[in-house]
């Protein structure tokens, strides 16, 4: 199964297309400043009502939800077989509680829960950090994630390997 495989439904576009259909401008640098051109993709969700419960105690599954339109979530994932930057819109459904209204979405296992990437994608900013010879922007340029996202992901291990050696 190829890398692309994660997307439960997804479409290969130009960048020209992706941009038109995505509306939000998508964090990152421009496809010319990347060190190999981002494949696009635009995926559409496939996966069932939560079942997690909702804050008025009602448990998420089909019959306790009503659809309730779609959002777009945007994310930059890496290609670990092409080390190519992947930009994904993901069109996802969103349900309503049938018993407060609140409504719901469901986030992709593959996203990483703090970035607008996925967890792979986080991965290779982590591996590409620990080469300290690589500055903010090179590691932008070759993972598509933007150079804010890339300071973020880099403080954030610091402040792990902290609190590791206070754990000892
Ligand atoms: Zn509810």
């Amino acid at each position: 199964m190829s890398s692309r495989g994660i997307y439960p439904n997804f479409r290969q576009v130009s960048e020209d297309e992706f941009a038109k259909r995505c509306h939000t401008k998508l964090k990152g640098p421009p496809t010319g400043k990347m060190l190999l051109p981002a494949i696009y993709l635009i995926a559409e969700d496939t996966t069932p009502p939560p079942g997690t419960t909702c804050s008025c105690g009602m448990k998420l599954t089909r019959r306790n939800v009503i659809k309730h339109g779609t959002c777009r979530t945007n994310l930059v994932d890496y290609d670990p077989d092409e080390n190519r930057p992947i930009r994904c819109s993901l069109l996802q459904q969103r349900w309503r509680c049938r018993n407060c209204n609140k409504t719901h979405i469901t986030t992709p296992l593959f996203k990483h829960p703090r970035h607008e990437a996925t967890k792979r994608a986080v991965r290779t900013v982590e591996r590409l950090l620990r080469n300290n010879e690589l500055s903010y922007q090179e590691i932008s340029r070759r993972t598509g994630l933007d150079t804010k996202i890339v300071s973020d992901i880099d403080r954030e291990s610091v402040q792990n390997e902290i609190d590791l050696e206070n754990e000892d």
